[in-house]
Formats: C-alpha cells, sequence, structure tokens
C-alpha cells in the first residue's frame, strides 16, 4: 500500500512541466523551483513512509512549493512599528530619517556618482570633501571625516594617535554602551594602553596631570551618557583638561555618544552636550554618532583640528571603517536641516517624535482608542494611560517624557494570555512592538506618526 502510494508520486519533471511552475520559474529561478520541489516530495514521501496513506493532490503539493519559494524570498530585515516608548531604540534602527535624505539616497544609489571624484579637475577626490563644509561650519571646528559608525571614530582615533602609547581615562568614564561597545576594550583593539585614573565617583585634574609621562598619546573623556554619578561627585570639565593636555602639547579627544548639534534645551528637551561647546572648550577631536540624538544614518562623525584629521584620513583602517555613498547622501541632507533650527523639530522625524507634546499623544490615543476596543471586545481591556517615554541610544534613562500610551489588559489576567497578546500584535504584516509592564502591553504613541498604520491592520490581529 505504503509502496504503491509512492510510486503514485508525481516526479521533479512532471511538477517542473505543469503550469504552475511555468510561472514560478521566472520568478525564482528553475534550481530553486527544483529544490523546493525535492524538499517538498522529500517530506510527503516522508510523512506516507510514516503513517501511510494516501499521496496528496498534485495541486496540493504545486501549493506548498509555492507557499515555500514565497516565504524563502520574504526579506528578514522589515519594517516595525517602534511603539516601545523608546524613541532611539538600537535594536529597532535608531533614528528615522527625513524625507529628502531618503530622496537623495535613491537617487544617489541608482546610478553613478561623484563619490570620490572631483569633477572640477577630472582627479581623483574624497568622499569627505561632500559633507565637510557642512560639518565644520556647524561646529565650528577645523576639519571632519565619518565613518561608519561612533564606535569606529573612536577606534579609529585611537589607533591613529596613540598606537603603542598610554591614555588616560577617568574611571568614572569607563563605559559599556548597550550593544557590547566598552571603553577598556575598544582601547585594546585600537593597540594602545588605558592608564585609569582618579576614582569612580571623583576625578580631580591632578589625577591627570599625575599620569602624564613621555608615553602618554592624549587625554581622552568620554560623555557617560547612559548613567549619571550621583551624590559626592566630581568630573573635570574639557575647557581646564584641554588646558592640561596643551600645556604637555598632548592632543584631548572627547568622545560624546550621542552628541547633537544643537541646544536641545531650545525645544524642551534635556541638556546634552553639543560638539560645537566641545570644540570652543578647546577639543582638539570629538566623535559622536550620526544616528543617535542627530536624527541621520548609522555613522560615526569625528571634528576637530585639520592636522588631526589628516593624520585620521591617512591611517589604512580608514579605509575599511569608511562610509558608502548612501550614507554620505543622507547625511548630507540631515545636517542641511540644522541651518534653519525653528524648522528641525519639524522637519527632522527624530526631534518631532521627541518634541511631541503629551496633549497631542493623547488626543491620538484617544481617536484609535475604538479601533482597538471594537477588535479586542471581550479579550481584553483597553485604556489610554500617561507614560513616560524614553529617548534611548544612550541618553540618561531618568530623562524621561511625559506623553500617553494605551494599555491593553487580557481580561484573563494572566501572564500567558498577556504574552499571547503581545505576540499577536508582533505578528501583524507591519509588527507592531509595544512593552510588556506591570500585567499589561503598554503601546506608547509618542512615535506613531500614523495612526492608520497600526489600525489599518487590527482586522488581521490573530486572537486566537
Ligand atoms: C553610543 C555610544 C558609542 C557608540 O556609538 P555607535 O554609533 O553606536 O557605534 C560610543 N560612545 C558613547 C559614549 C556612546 O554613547
Amino acid at each position: 500500500m505504503t509502496q504503491r502510494s509512492l510510486s503514485s508520486l508525481p516526479s521533479v519533471d512532471r511538477l517542473l512541466s505543469t503550469r504552475v511552475c511555468a510561472r514560478l520559474i521566472p520568478l525564482y529561478g528553475r534550481s530553486q523551483v527544483t529544490d523546493a520541489i525535492r524538499d517538498v516530495l522529500g517530506s510527503v514521501r516522508e510523512q506516507i513512509g510514516s503513517s501511510g496513506g494516501e499521496p496528496p493532490p498534485t495541486e496540493a503539493i504545486l501549493a506548498t512549493v509555492s507557499d515555500r519559494l514565497a516565504s524563502a524570498s520574504e526579506p528578514s530585515l522589515r519594517p516595525v512599528l517602534n511603539l516601545t516608548g523608546t524613541v532611539l531604540h538600537t535594536n529597532l534602527g535608531r533614528s528615522v530619517l527625513p524625507a529628502e535624505a531618503l530622496d537623495s539616497v535613491v537617487q544617489i544609489a541608482s546610478g553613478a556618482a561623484n563619490l570620490e571624484y572631483d569633477i572640477d579637475s577630472a582627479k581623483r577626490g574624497d568622499r569627505d570633501t561632500h559633507i565637510e563644509s557642512l560639518l565644520t561650519r556647524i561646529t565650528g571646528a577645523e576639519a571632519a571625516t565619518v565613518v561608519n559608525n561612533n564606535a569606529a571614530a573612536v577606534l579609529l582615533v585611537l589607533n591613529t594617535l596613540a598606537l603603542g602609547r598610554e591614555v588616560p581615562v577617568s574611571r568614572g568614564e569607563l563605559v559599556e554602551i548597550g550593544d557590547s561597545f566598552r571603553v577598556p576594550e575598544i582601547m585594546a583593539r585600537a593597540g594602545c594602553k588605558l592608564v585609569e585614573v582618579g576614582a569612580t565617583n571623583r576625578t580631580h585634574l591632578n589625577d591627570y596631570a599625575g599620569a602624564i609621562n613621555a608615553s602618554t598619546a592624549l587625554l581622552m573623556k568620554v560623555h557617560t551618557s547612559n548613567y549619571a554619578i550621583e551624590g559626592f561627585t566630581k568630573s573635570v570639565n574639557e575647557t581646564d583638561l584641554a588646558l592640561l593636555a596643551h600645556e604637555h602639547s598632548l592632543p584631548l579627544v572627547t568622545d560624546l555618544g550621542s552628541g547633537t548639534l544643537i541646544d536641545l534645551t531650545r525645544y524642551g528637551l534635556p541638556f546634552e552636550p553639543t560638539a560645537q561647546a566641545a570644540i570652543e572648550s578647546g577639543v582638539d577631536l570629538v566623535t559622536f554618532s550620526g544616528d543617535k540624538l542627530l536624527g541621520g544614518p548609522q555613522a560615526g562623525i569625528i571634528v576637530g583640528k585639520r592636522e588631526l584629521i589628516e593624520r585620521i584620513r591617512k591611517n589604512p583602517m580608514k579605509r575599511a571603517l569608511r562610509v558608502d555613498k548612501m550614507t554620505i547622501a543622507a547625511l548630507f541632507e540631515v545636517l542641511k536641516l540644522y541651518r534653519d533650527p525653528d524648522s528641525l523639530a519639524l522637519r527632522l522625524p527624530t526631534l518631532r517624535m521627541l518634541t511631541r507634546n503629551a496633549d497631542d499623544i493623547r488626543e491620538s490615543a484617544r481617536a484609535i482608542l475604538p479601533a482597538l476596543e471594537a477588535r479586542l471586545a471581550d479579550r481584553a481591556e483597553v485604556t489610554v494611560v500617561p507614560c513616560q517615554s524614553q529617548i534611548g541610544s544612550g541618553s540618561l534613562p531618568t530623562d524621561l517624557l511625559p506623553g500617553y500610551a494605551i494599555c491593553v489588559t487580557p481580561t484573563t489576567g494572566d501572564d500567558r494570555a498577556l504574552q499571547a497578546l503581545a505576540r499577536a500584535f508582533r505578528m501583524l504584516p507591519v509588527p507592531v512592538i509595544g512593552r510588556v509592564h506591570d500585567g499589561c502591553l503598554l503601546l506608547d504613541l509618542r512615535t506613531l506618526e500614523d495612526p492608520s498604520a497600526l489600525t489599518n491592520q487590527l482586522a488581521q490581529l490573530d486572537l486566537r
């Protein structure tokens, strides 16, 4: 019986010559379709071998082949709705680019571009030229360069200026950033020797002075963005540290992390040090991220003294860490928006979401509440609750932004129901990522600029 069932299965060749495969082959290529057919036939044989029965009809086999090919060609990287309450969420891709930047990326990536070509002289150019003047104009620095991300910027600066030499850093600034960036480890990989100075809570100018010797390459300050040491504390400011460094003919380097190019307090946001303030205090090189508070593409920006930037450009590691043309195109458009601080908060999505006022968010929450109530009916209770969003990406976790969330509480009140509900939202065509907190699923609406992106897919919420 089993033997007969197996022999009545269609052959690979017969399946390949069906009308269904004639449609699939141009879409996926003959070899992929053949592989999918072999896989599906293999599973069918196994099934019959273990539990007997009749082979499925040819149409059913072809439907499985077709489904398998379709799902294998779905990209793994997909858009999601970030309703976690963390605006700059590293795992969810950090900043959202403005339309100007996207248009420019599409244009530049669609054809050839003068990435490293000087049109005037027909000679080789430098990719930094496209963004250097905007960066120097905004920050007041003499020169600027851009690499893959801020971790790369720090690595490159240290490797260029301090290879085989010593770098004193305050014990209060030996930070670890979420995704495995640790100052001591980066130092080691950059080939330089970290010299810890001061104590965790207090570091004095004398501590730095005492650490300087003939092997010292530079002084370094790291912005402790994601934590605060409170109480009996002391750190040395950039101005004093720059004076000390320059007395010894050493450069001062500051890693600002989530550095910004504008005083955020003018928008009612918590204070973050700006790159221009660091330059003004006498810092010789400042590094910061492109996709944190700056609101641009992933990049590491280095601004400062021309002579130091030139040395960085000549380091062979620069070639390994450089940015591509799409990053440069996007960064240019984002930096351009900084020329008009008044319109910046409207035009730069990251800043627009960070500055969105609580009333506006509550309004939006109330507007979509009925749709959620209707869909979740007797399964969960849905309310609008005040909440606190976070800036994210190494900004102080204690600096919270008041807003509103939709709070979804399963009527049964048990954790399994809650996890199932959170999963149902994640399984939507555009996955909705909320935050499970205190027995409910919170959907923070600060970052939901288009409510229909949520409401349009509620019908597909799988509440089994
Ligand atoms: C975020 C951060 C980094 C790493 O920046 P990436 O752009 O994520 O590589 C380095 N230093 C500090 C202080 C940071 O906050």
